[in-house]
């Protein structure tokens, strides 16, 4: 017969396929001898059985839930339902991937109008057992029953009002009972049922919600952001219950070993005295910073450091603990690897190998190369004078600017129309997730640092404050006031996570830079690499940025966006609109010169790196005036001033923008296409790279210019072209006298050079592989409209896992790049690889490329550092296989 269910010492660390990461590590600290409450897992397999099933548990389930309950309870001494000892247990999900709040929990379970009078007595404290029971009847009536907490929480507020309380504490027991009796009639009338008593048939519910609750929205969102996949299902564990709210002796708290925003080693967390977990995560009240537990609790306090230190090292990484305090006994509820924001990711990372808890190797694995793009972004320039309005706590580091929202639903839609927007809440729930998706970053006014909203948006990198009590929150009025002063919905503010910041309206942000933790780190990778990582770059500033981030040259320099300058184009344009030769070249020999002096600049900045210039690759139109505009303007003119010369010159230009026009101007006239119409064209760009390498290198300075060519689909394309940069070259030299050392290759980004590689590797002294148009031209998605019109559907419906523009699509365009590579190194063995589109900067897109034998990706600048950390990355698990 299958186990599905084991019990907390059955089980250990490497079971979280089976058990979940939180069963997992409840059965390893369990078997360390950590203070763990006893009880057992359900596992993953059984959730997906239950699916299987119709959504019903099966006999097998249900006997073996029954077996190890008993088990629980010899080993408690108490026992489900028993009116002299009853054991109340929670039921928590835990998937093999944490996904932090978006699953369902019931806690006291066990409780019914008998055993809260056992506990009363147990206790001698008759208003704790009356109040743990409201508490279970609102979560049970909420997670298993489906019954809105909002009827609870008013019939509440009434009875608070009827006795002229103002907070749950001035309830005495009795008040309790009468709440009860109430809350069970709203049961009733929503459900049409009695509240169920027999606490095993409340099991079993409970059990099914968790199952259910895999598959609510908010998971499967979380699911979908988070690369998780459908099929694994979620474990239930059920545990005895220990108590944080049994008076001045107890609390609660979370804790993480290392301070999860920063990464600096101290201990990090917060805690509630008299309260149960779910108030400090919920972030309801503000509480406490870890160390006053210091003089609440010192022998406590003491235990716990000791408990933090032993699993930090038995885990080999910073912890994320959760623990209560039941009358001066500690209890550890969960632990797991803290999630932390990439700044901490490094810090740690770097630190653990000084203090000898990582080697190197270790350290580069655990840092997440998506991540690093939050170090990457923008931070607020200090040297700008501005006012603070407000203060929080600082969350998630990062700076923000957007328009307030004070709703989640409001951030999506401002979001799809393409606004900027901070969502800011008293506090916020699992529910959010869509608005804080949306958000540039998040606000609260409760809560702590672990608290919902920090913890999600710590995980998706976004700013975040949190607990900014300053800030009173109007949320029917849309607004929000500090003193006199009113934010309303869609004011603009700035805010900074890193120190908790908000001001009102847009301030002046500054480019990142690299922290000596992030240098170090990269440092390593660079030793651990083998694939090589240049930049794509087509300016000095970007080319400059490049090589600050650890670029080792430029990979594509695109030569369409220095023609687009305002002082060029006029000449552009009468390139494209010259009706001979000799007028083309009147132009071009005008534009030589601007060339070159771009080509200079960047050279210069690259000092010897290899830099990849592209020749001219978009469609001429694209340097043109619009079409639909010259109508408009042709039409008006031709009514109000016919004979003008304006019109004359306003029709020429249409008529030539209508004989440049195409029907699929991307499969049109463009790349090496234009070199063999227009050979002049290539010729002077050649002309402008070459003298530019030569004056460079009269006066001393290395130069590595590589001339590619464009959109190439068969051999002669290349054969032409290549002839077209070597007599350029040839003139330069015989007018200069100065020998360039330069090579010619191509980009392989049309699916018939991959396939005639071998073919094309004759005249090719490099490939680059342009995956935008090769994955363009291999499904026959124009890059221009898929993405608004159909990908995403397919995406959510499951047709295609990624966005193939972003994700390299390893099965169809990665078997092209795989051919290329190896056709082209049939001919040519040494011929030199690398990829250029925008997958050069995606992580599992770089693990592909390492595999097959590239030599080099190329990628945004801001994008080169992940790409080395992934780059080693590669090599790292490679070697560990
Ligand atoms: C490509 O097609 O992958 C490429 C890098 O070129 P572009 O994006 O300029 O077409
Ligand atoms: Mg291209």
């Amino acid at each position: 017969m299958d186990k599905l269910v084991y019990m907390f010492d059955e089980g250990q660390s490497g079971m979280k396929e089976t058990l979940g990461g939180k069963g997992a590590n409840l059965a390893e600290m369990t078997r360390i001898g950590l203070p763990v409450p006893y009880g057992f897992t359900i596992s993953t397999q059984a959730c997906n059985t239950y699916y299987d099933s119709n959504k019903k548990l099966t006999g097998t389930l249900e006997d073996q839930v029954l077996q190890s309950l008993e088990k629980l309870e010899k080993r408690t001494g108490k026992k489900l339902g028993d009116t002299n000892h009853p054991l109340l247990v929670s039921v928590r999900s835990g998937a093999v991937f944490s996904m932090p709040g978006m699953m369902d929990t019931v806690l006291n379970l066990g409780m019914n109008d008998k055993t809260v009078e056992a506990i009363g007595s147990l206790t001698n404290n008759p208003r704790f057992a009356y109040d743990s029971y409201r508490r279970f009847i609102q979560m049970f009536s909420d997670v298993v029953l489906e019954v809105d907490v909002y009827f609870f929480e008013q019939y509440l507020e009434k009875h608070k009002e009827k006795k002229g309380y103002t907070s749950d504490p001035q309830l005495s027991a009795d008040d309790w009972k009468e709440v009860i009796e109430g809350y069970k009639e709203i049961v009733k009338t929503h459900t049409k049922r009695s509240f169920p008593e027999d606490p095993k048939q409340q099991l079993f519910l409970a059990i099914q919600s968790v199952f259910d609750s895999w598959n609510n929205q908010r998971a499967i969102i979380y699911r979908r952001l988070n690369k998780i996949p459908g099929h694994l299902g979620t474990a239930v564990n059920i545990q005895s219950m220990v108590f944080g709210n049994m008076g001045d002796d107890s609390g609660t708290g979370v804790a993480f070993t290392r301070d999860p925003s920063t990464g600096e080693s101290l201990l990090y967390g917060e805690y509630l005295i008299n309260a149960q977990g779910e108030d400090v995560v919920a972030g309801i009240r503000t509480p406490q910073p870890i160390h006053t537990l210091e003089k609440d609790m010192p022998d406590v306090f003491k235990q716990f450091v000791e408990t933090c230190q032993r699993l930090e090292s038995h885990y080999g990484d910073m912890q994320d603990i959760e623990f209560t305090v039941e009358r001066g006994n500690l209890f550890i509820l969960q632990t797991r690897n803290g999630k932390r924001t990439a700044q901490a990711a490094i810090r740690i990372a770097v630190e653990m190998v000084e203090e000898g808890i990582l080697n190197k190797k270790e350290a580069l694995l655990r840092v997440d190369p998506d991540q690093l793009n939050q170090l990457l972004h923008q931070r607020i320039d200090d040297t700008f004078e501005f006012k603070k309005l407000v203060k929080g706590l600082p969350a998630s580091p990062g700076a923000a600017t957007g328009q307030v929202v004070f709703d989640s639903d409001d951030a999506e839609l401002l979001h799809q129309e393409g606004k900027k927007v901070i969502l800011v809440r008293p506090e916020t729930t699992p529910d959010d997730i869509h608005g804080i998706v949306s958000a540039e970053a998040v606000v609260t006014s409760r809560g702590g640092m672990t608290s919902h909203a920090a913890v999600v948006a710590r995980g998706m990198g976004k700013a975040c404050i949190c607990g900014c009590e300053g800030l009173k929150i109007d949320l029917k009025n849309k607004e929000f006031r500090v003193g006199d002063t009113v934010v309303r919905y869609l004011d603009t503010i700035t805010i900074d996570g890193g120190t908790g910041e908000i001001m009102l309206g847009e301030i002046p942000m500054i480019a990142p830079e690299l922290s000596k933790e992030f240098q170090i780190l990269l440092s390593w990778a660079d030793d651990e690499r083998t694939l090589g990582v240049r930049a794509n770059a087509d300016n000095p500033e970007d080319a400059a940025k490049a090589l600050e981030f650890g670029a080792g040259g430029i990979g594509l320099c695109r030569t369409e966006h220095m023609f687009m300058d305002s002082k060029r184009i006029p000449i552009v344009q009468q390139m494209i609109l010259a009706e001979s030769f000799e007028e083309r070249m009147v132009a071009l020999d005008q534009l030589l010169p601007m060339q070159q002096s771009d080509f200079t600049k960047i050279l210069e900045v690259m000092k010897g790196h290899p830099v990849t210039i592209r020749l001219l690759d978009p469609p001429l139109h694209e340097f043109l005036p619009d079409k639909e505009e010259l109508i408009v303007d042709v039409t008006k003119l031709q009514i109000t001033d016919p004979g003008s010369p304006e019109l004359k010159e306003k029709e020429f230009l249409l008529r030539k923008v209508r004989q440049l026009d195409e029907f699929n101007p991307m499969l049109g006239h463009r790349g090496c296409r234009l070199g063999m119409v227009y050979p002049e064209i290539y010729t002077m760009q050649a002309k402008a790279i070459f003298y530019a390498a030569s004056d460079l290198k009269s006066k001393g300075i290395n130069v590595n210019p590589e001339v590619m060519i464009p959109l190439v689909g068969d051999v002669n394309e290349l054969k032409a072209m290549r002839q077209v940069v070597v007599e350029a070259a040839k003139e330069v030299v015989e007018e200069t006298g100065h020998e360039i050392d330069y090579t010619v290759g191509t980009m392989i980004e049309i699916p018939r050079a991959a396939l005639t590689a071998d073919k094309i590797a004759e005249e090719a002294d490099f490939f680059s592989f342009g995956t935008n148009d090769l994955t363009q031209t291999t499904f026959g998605f124009s890059r221009d409209d898929a993405e608004s019109k159909f990908l995403q559907h397919y995406i959510d419906e499951g047709t295609l896992a990624e966005n193939p523009f972003m994700v390299l699509d390893q099965e169809g365009v990665g078997k092209l790049v795989e051919t290329g590579v190896t056709l082209g190194r049939q001919t040519k063995p040494t011929l030199k690889t690398g990829i250029c589109g925008e997958h050069g900067g995606e992580k599992s897109s770089i693990q592909f490329c390492f595999e097959k034998g590239l030599d080099y990706v190329s990628c945004s600048p801001y994008r080169v550092p992940l790409a080395r950390l992934a780059a080693a990355q590669a090599t790292v698990s490679n070697n560990t296989k």
